[in-house]
């Protein structure tokens, strides 16, 4: 039987080699010409080209192939790649991940990045000119604002929602998070308006906001968001809605073809995290050695962030009544509903992360040992 993969992300890769270790014939076909490497430490190799090499494994299986997927046939059930060839397949997984949503690439104006990929690190590390302004305070902007701001560079995080982290944390926990990080020498953080427009010669020079202020900016880092990688499963008629829908065993409209990680919608929920791209992995690698795992997705996908000596963390869903307490820099919030934890935000509190781990989804008999420090 021939697999073939298309995708050498977490969710391609992790599949590739369970199934190699099972003895299964695997054809792994990648778009990046690096070796496989670890995407989510990206940021944090920023303005160091070693340390983003060494990010990448130094030698890949001789079944992986740098060599683009241009297009599918379901008919003669082959891919088609970027230089010319086919490549028959039995079964076929779809593991293209995500693109970040990218704004003024019609300006023509030099300066103006994503992070996404090891080629896009590299890019930005070498063309880093202050001041620079991400647009974006979610998770990826403000850490990638972070390690730009540790590497001497003037950073304004330009935010649309009215605080940052908006999907991890409430606005008390975000305010803390921004005063910390604001304490940091040339760094901003704006909310509530949205970049409008960019102007410059050669290169980015300003970026214009809806609330009209005007900031310098020689480098624009995108971080809004991202959407999935569909191109090649639209082109072959795959069922698609927001990603590329699958069923229990992650099989698409075409039972043939499987699809995982970020590319994938199951429930019409495509989180883009790397839980779901490990977890949709094992199940194909299980289903195509004869195993019926069905999917399930991951329920609560703690975060975790390091603004400089302060640790924030979220648990579960901000929903129900919250319970909370500040002293300082510390701060907790418990989310109850029908008795139970159902969710925790923790700022500034390590020594309570066993608790929030452990009382989520119990019940609570009184919510003041939780807020206990
Ligand atoms: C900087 C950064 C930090 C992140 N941090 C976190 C985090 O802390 N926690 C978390 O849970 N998630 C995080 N994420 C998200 C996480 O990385 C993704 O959910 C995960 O990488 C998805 O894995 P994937 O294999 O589905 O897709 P991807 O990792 O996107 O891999 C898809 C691969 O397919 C390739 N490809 C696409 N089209 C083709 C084609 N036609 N032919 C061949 N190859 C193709 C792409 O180039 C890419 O290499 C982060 C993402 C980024 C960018």
């Amino acid at each position: 039987m021939n697999i073939v993969i298309i995708g050498n992300g977490p969710a391609g890769n992790t599949l590739a080699s369970k199934l190699d270790s099972e003895g299964v014939k695997v054809d792994l076909y990648s778009n990046e010409e690096v070796n496989f490497y670890s995407r989510i430490r990206l940021p944090s190799c920023l303005g160091d080209l070693d340390k983003l090499n060494s990010l990448c494994v130094k030698n890949e299986q001789s079944y992986i192939h740098h060599e683009a997927v241009v297009a599918i046939h379901r008919q003669s059930k082959t891919v088609l790649l970027a230089d010319g060839t086919s490549k028959h397949y039995d079964k076929l997984v779809i593991a293209t991940g995500s693109n970040p949503l990218i704004f003024f690439n019609q300006s023509g104006l030099e300066g103006i990045y994503t992070l996404r990929s090891f080629h896009d690190a590299v890019k930005i590390t070498n063309d880093l000119v202050s001041p620079v302004c991400v647009l974006g305070g979610g998770l990826l902007g403000l850490e990638c604002a972070l390690e730009i701001n540790k590497l001497n560079h003037s950073v304004t995080v330009v935010q649309g929602d009215s605080y940052v982290l908006n999907k991890q944390i409430n606005e008390t926990a975000a305010n803390i998070v921004s005063q910390k990080c604001m304490e940091r020498d040339n760094f901003n953080i704006i909310c509530s308006t949205l970049a409008k427009s960019v102007e410059g010669d050669k290169r980015v020079e300003k970026l214009i906001l809806s609330n009209g202020d005007i900031l310098a900016c020689n480098t624009l880092l995108i971080a809004a968001g991202v959407r999935p990688s569909t191109s090649l499963a639209k082109g072959c008629g795959l069922d698609i809605s927001k990603a590329i829908k699958i069923n229990q065993y992650c099989q698409t409209s075409d039972k043939d073809i499987y699809a995982i990680g970020d590319c994938a919608e199951y429930n019409n929920e495509c989180p883009g995290l790397l839980p779901v791209a490990l977890s949709t992995a094992n199940v194909v690698a299980n289903h195509i050695i004869g195993n019926k795992i069905e999917y399930v997705p991951p329920k609560q996908l703690p975060t975790r962030f390091q603004a400089d000596d302060l640790l924030v963390a979220s648990f579960g869903e901000m929903r129900g009544k919250c319970y909370s307490k500040q002293v300082e820099e510390r701060y907790e919030a418990w989310y109850i509903e029908d008795k139970k934890v159902v969710g925790a935000i923790l700022i500034g509190s390590k020594s309570h992360l066993p608790l929030a781990k452990a009382s989520l989804n119990k019940e609570v008999e009184d919510v003041n040992v939780l807020l206990d420090f």
